[in-house]
């Protein structure tokens, strides 16, 4: 392993996989192989990825075999509720993607409805740490039941009362008659990094990562509006473009009672908000993607 090339850490396969891939290649970045199946070589950026378990990630930046990661938050938080060895990782950047969120669930129609039922009682859950933590700050002292997966069939079997589980769209909890009923961490993919990392050239290539991510982040929440808007409902307008601050506003050819608006809206457009601009008199309303920015 160069020196003078970062190391960063990715998912091989898996929901962080995809996402981190695509982000790495809209920044720009491409990959040819790398020297075996554990290594990528990017051909345009002094920059290596390695390919592990999402588990593992935390491991490998805290031990300095990689700079930087991409990882769930709920992994990152995990390993330092269990060990002070991940106290020096830090998060540098949340990605916008592979959000979930972990939750404390119990079957539908028992009794336990809050945390405060818990005490005494038996949870299931692949996040001892954060489970056990969330629990003791609330005052509650619970037996957890560690399980690497399947974690939702637990109160069914009789081992585990409530479990505490990664929910998206909540279809498996309910496929397993469970409801949740408190959250115990809203995540997302965030890249990291160790606190006193590498300086020099290293640093530079990342910053140069951390830029354009950021670019990228920041594009694909944004979108171009334009737009034919009567000159006198002009106001009206501009308060309905979301997340906004100063459109450009342009004569059209031949016309002084119509302007033409051109924005760059921070937040997403919905297709409630193009109807509200047409009902305030806008026309010829589009909506373009942004493929790339940088303040
Ligand atoms: P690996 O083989 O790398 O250990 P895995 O099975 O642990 O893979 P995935 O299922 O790919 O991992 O999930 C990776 C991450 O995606 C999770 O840690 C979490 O941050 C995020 N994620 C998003 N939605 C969900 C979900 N519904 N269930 C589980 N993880 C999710
Ligand atoms: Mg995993």
């Amino acid at each position: 392993m160069s020196e003078a090339r970062l190391n960063l850490a990715v998912q091989k396969s898996g929901r962080l996989a995809e996402g981190g891939m695509s982000l790495l290649k809209r920044a720009g970045l491409r990959f040819g192989y790398g020297r075996d199946a554990l290594h990528r070589r990017a051909e345009n950026m002094p920059l290596d990825l390695l390919l592990l378990r999402d588990d593992d990630i935390p491991s490998f930046v805290a031990g300095g075999a990689c700079d930087y990661g991409i990882v769930g938050e709920n992994v990152l938080y995990e390993a330092q509720a269990r060990s002070e060895r991940y106290g020096g990782l830090e998060v540098v950047l949340r990605l916008g993607f592979a959000g979930c969120t972990l939750k404390l669930a119990a079957p539908k129609d028992g009794s336990v409805r809050g945390v405060e039922d818990l005490e005494g009682r038996a949870v299931a859950t692949s996040y001892p740490g954060l489970t056990r933590r969330y629990l003791e700050e609330r005052g509650i002292i619970a037996e957890i039941v560690e399980m690497r997966g399947s974690v939702e069939v637990a109160p069914r079997l009789g081992i585990a009362d409530a479990i505490c589980d990664l929910v998206s769209t909540g279809a498996t909890l309910e496929a397993n008659g469970l409801a949740a009923f408190e959250t115990v961490l809203e995540s997302e993919a965030v890249l990291i990094r160790r606190r006193n990392g590498r300086n020099g050239p290293v640093a530079e290539v990342a910053a140069t990562l951390i830029q354009r991510a950021e670019g990228v982040i920041a594009s694909a929440q944004t979108k171009y509006i334009l737009l034919n808007a009567p000159t006198a409902k002009l106001p009206d307008i501009k308060a309905l473009l979301p997340g906004s601050d100063a459109p450009t506003v342009a004569a059209v050819a031949g016309r002084d009672d119509v302007v033409a608006v051109h924005a760059v809206c921070r937040e997403q457009v919905f297709w409630e908000t193009l109807e509200k601009l047409k009902a305030a008199g806008a026309r010829a309303i589009l909506v373009l993607p942004i493929e790339k920015m940088m303040a």
